[in-house]
């Protein structure tokens, strides 16, 4: 039988880009997907699409930043879909300004959403794992930011968190004597709704074209689909030609 079918994976911004393409490839693989983010209509949207295809996939309105709400998501979803296989922490958020005169709002946006909220949905899909058994696979989108500093942004110093973050997690699991993975996908420019947002300027000026959400989504399911006794603990993909 296919290794995908009937896993049951919890995808977070599942609404659009690297998310939403890996939603997709996921249940053509008959994964089923639930997939977490605020905007509803997307997610539904995409349940439509995905209608007939091998898999299955659940929307579920999930604001990352909201203890309580990734608390419910995980407990819905190990009580109503099944217990967890998978989980890909993707979800996140980058806004411009210092660190050292700037907006603490963003400063607290940006941490609650690619720090805090990736720890809590690991925390919650670590139990759903145990509790049931599972040698389960959790994979954080981290960044190119997660390795090179960049200015006027808390986005880097979240993302080598997330760097730190993955490493202690693993070395956790395996002191625990688990056989969970955690592996951690770092991706440079990536042409979707966060990169235009925010970096306009570089979209339009950049000399190379840049990855898309498919290239990511792909290196993902690859992480994903080493046998039990590989694990991939850092995947750096950037387009050619980005320094
Ligand atoms: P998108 O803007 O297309 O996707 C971001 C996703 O995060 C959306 O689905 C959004 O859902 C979700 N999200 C943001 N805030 C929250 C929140 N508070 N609660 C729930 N969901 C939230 O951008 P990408 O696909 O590029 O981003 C995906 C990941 O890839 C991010 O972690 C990003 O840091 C990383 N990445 C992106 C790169 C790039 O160049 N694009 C490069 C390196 C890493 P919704 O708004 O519906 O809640």
């Amino acid at each position: 039988m296919n290794r995908w079918v009937g896993k049951v994976c919890v995808v977070t911004g599942a609404s659009s880009g690297i998310g939403a393409s890996l939603a997709e490839k996921l249940v053509d693989h008959g994964v089923v997907v639930v997939g977490l983010a605020r905007r509803m209509e997307r997610l539904e949207e995409s349940a439509t699409v995905f209608a007939g295809k091998a898999g299955k996939f659940h929307p579920y309105r999930c604001d990352i930043t909201k203890n309580e709400e990734i608390i419910n998501a995980f407990k819905w979803t190990t009580s109503t879909i099944g217990p967890i296989s998978i989980l890909i922490n993707n979800a996140g958020f980058t806004n411009y300004t210092t660190l050292t005169d700037g907006d603490e709002t963003i400063w607290k946006r940006v941490l609650d959403t690619n720090v805090m909220g990736l720890c809590l949905a690991t925390r919650e899909a670590v139990r759903s794992m145990k509790s049931n058994g599972i040698d389960g696979h959790i994979v954080h989108v981290n960044s190119i930011g997660g390795h090179t500093p960049y200015l006027n942004n808390m986005y880097p110093p979240s993302k080598f968190a997330v760097t730190c973050i993955t490493e202690v997690m693993r070395k956790e699991l395996i002191q625990a004597g688990s056989k969970i993975k955690v592996s951690s996908i770092s991706p440079g420019a990536t042409d979707t709704e966060m990169l235009r947002a925010h970096s306009q300027e570089f979209v339009d000026t950049n000399k190379f074209p840049m990855l898309n959400a498919e290239d990511v989504a792909d290196s993902i399911v690859h992480i994903l689909g080493t046998p039990p006794h590989v694990q991939i603990h850092e995947l750096i993909i950037k387009p050619v030609g980005e320094i």
